[in-house]
């Protein structure tokens, strides 16, 4: 469910190759993982019907989630990213918007697309935070885990997958493994 073709498009750019997972075994078999945006309601009825939930708890490899996928991370759903979520949280007038995003550690702000967004209530201590939009966190990462309350698969801007391409990679030569 969701904007998986936007996110395997953007990462067909940077020549990788992505591959749609429904079933639990598929995980085994993947360096890294994006769960989209879309409905986090209809995604966790998915999750359940296609008993992914506990392949999903063990997977050891990086996760990305992007809007409803960051609320799947969250501490009320699957407890893997460090962090309080609410949901549709910006409000009806402007549930939906661009805006333009710092970069903690500086560069080119990055253009964000917000779509009936989450907002990032609570960050736990190892949580970093990466860019911020009216001095809040809007993409974060929290070891394995990089969650962005926007919508980076959107925008011709390929930074922030390239950044979680990096962190599979890492991961990957961490385990010994190639890729
Ligand atoms: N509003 C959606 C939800 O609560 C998230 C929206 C999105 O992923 N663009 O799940």
């Amino acid at each position: 469910q969701g904007d998986f073709r936007e996110h395997a498009a953007a990462l067909g750019r940077l020549g990788v190759e992505a591959v749609e997972v429904r079933k639990p075994e598929q995980l085994e078999d993947v360096d890294g993982l994006v769960i989209p945006g879309g409905e986090s309601t209809a995604i966790t009825r998915l999750i359940r019907i296609y008993e992914l939930e506990e392949a999903l708890r063990s997977y050891e490899r990086p996760i990305f989630g992007t809007c409803a996928g960051m609320i799947l991370l969250d501490r009320d759903h699957l407890g893997l990213a460090d962090v309080g979520v609410e949901r549709n949280a910006y409000g009806r007038q402007v549930s939906s918007f661009e805006a333009d995003l710092r970069l903690v550690e500086g560069g080119e702000p990055l253009h964000g697309v917000f779509i009936r967004a989450p907002r990032v209530t609570a960050v736990g201590e190892d949580v970093e935070v990466l860019a911020e939009l009216d001095g809040e966190p809007v993409l974060l990462r929290d070891g394995r885990y990089l969650i962005a309350s926007f919508h980076p698969e959107l925008t011709g801007d390929t930074r922030v997958h390239e950044l979680f391409l990096d962190m599979v990679r890492e991961e990957a030569m961490a385990s010994g493994g190639t890729l």
